[in-house]
């Protein structure tokens, strides 16, 4: 057993000033990754600090189509909301396929974000939706954001507070689930907005998440599944464990992208 000091933050600012007082702190939201990580003993900090009873970062707004989603938002308030439904059904059903409903009614959109994990599903759409994230101190577009395997551009005592993006003319997300955690094997999250077609990988990068190029420009010219059928997917940078190779998640990141398209 190890001691850890728990605090409760009512605020960003008191959040902020716990943990930089705090020898080895670390925010704890919906505790889904943090708490399994120290009972495995992969971490023992010092302090915890909990941001899911401060109110500024938690619920949705949704303005015209410009969707603003606070970092205490659990995964199943983004998969029940209308507001969200009406303008972005895509990450609506995104939310909906993570985990089970315990994972779903404690895991925040803002512990994900900003744990990067390389198989969680929402790092792909915000990289998709061209989404900002926004933190106590700046704004962040997701493009500079996610930094690599489980690195993001976060520093120090950077608490996350919301996420925003304006919703996209159409998207769409398919992921070939991991049968016994639901972690994505390969999600493959599609937007057609203003700016054009943006795709975005998240389970089959060796780096993580991560745009698939050729395949925005196939579906600019062309915004229908058979369009990706003639990218060639180099399994070069794709990840290879005991649950698949390169080579089978380069063929899943064309499926799910079909199915993403269809599913848009
Ligand atoms: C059984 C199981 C199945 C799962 N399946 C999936 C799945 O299918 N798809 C998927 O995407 N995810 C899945 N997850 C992960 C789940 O979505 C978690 O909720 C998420 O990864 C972390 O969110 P959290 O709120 O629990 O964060 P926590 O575990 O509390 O924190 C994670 C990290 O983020 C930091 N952090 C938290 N909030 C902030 C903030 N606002 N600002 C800055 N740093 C912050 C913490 O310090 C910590 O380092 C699964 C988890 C479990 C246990």
């Amino acid at each position: 057993m190890y001691a850890t000091n728990y605090h409760r933050a009512s605020s960003v600012d008191e959040a902020v000033r716990l943990l930089s007082n705090a020898d080895e702190g670390k925010y704890v939201s919906g505790g889904m990754t943090l708490i399994a990580t120290m009972k495995q003993r992969l971490a023992s900090p010092s302090d915890l600090v909990d941001l899911r009873h401060i109110p500024s970062i938690k619920g949705i707004r949704v303005d015209g189509r410009r969707v603003t989603i606070g970092a205490a938002t659990i995964h199943a308030d983004v998969a029940s909301s209308a507001a969200i439904r009406a303008v972005c059904p895509a990450l609506c059903d995104l939310a909906g396929m993570i985990g089970d409903p315990h994972v779903r009614h404690m895991g925040t959109i803002g512990g994900s974000v900003a744990n990067n994990d390389p198989a969680a599903d929402y790092p792909s759409a915000m990289l998709a939706l061209n989404a900002t994230i926004v933190t106590d101190r700046r704004q962040i577009a997701a493009d500079d954001f996610f930094r690599g395997l489980f690195e993001t551009a976060l520093e120090g005592a950077e608490i996350i507070t919301s996420i925003a993006f304006d919703a996209p003319e159409r998207a769409g997300y398919a992921k070939f689930p991991n049968p016994a955690s639901r972690y994505a094997m390969t999600g493959v999250f599609v937007a057609k907005g203003a700016g054009g077609v943006r795709v975005a990988v998240t389970g089959a990068g060796a780096d993580g998440v991560f745009r698939q190029t050729e395949m925005e420009q196939a579906l600019a010219a062309n915004f229908l599944p058979e369009a990706v059928a003639g990218v060639t997917v180099d399994p070069g940078a794709l990840l290879s464990d005991l649950h698949a190779t390169a080579e089978y998640r380069a063929n899943l990141i064309k499926v799910m992208a079909k199915r993403a398209v269809a599913a848009a």
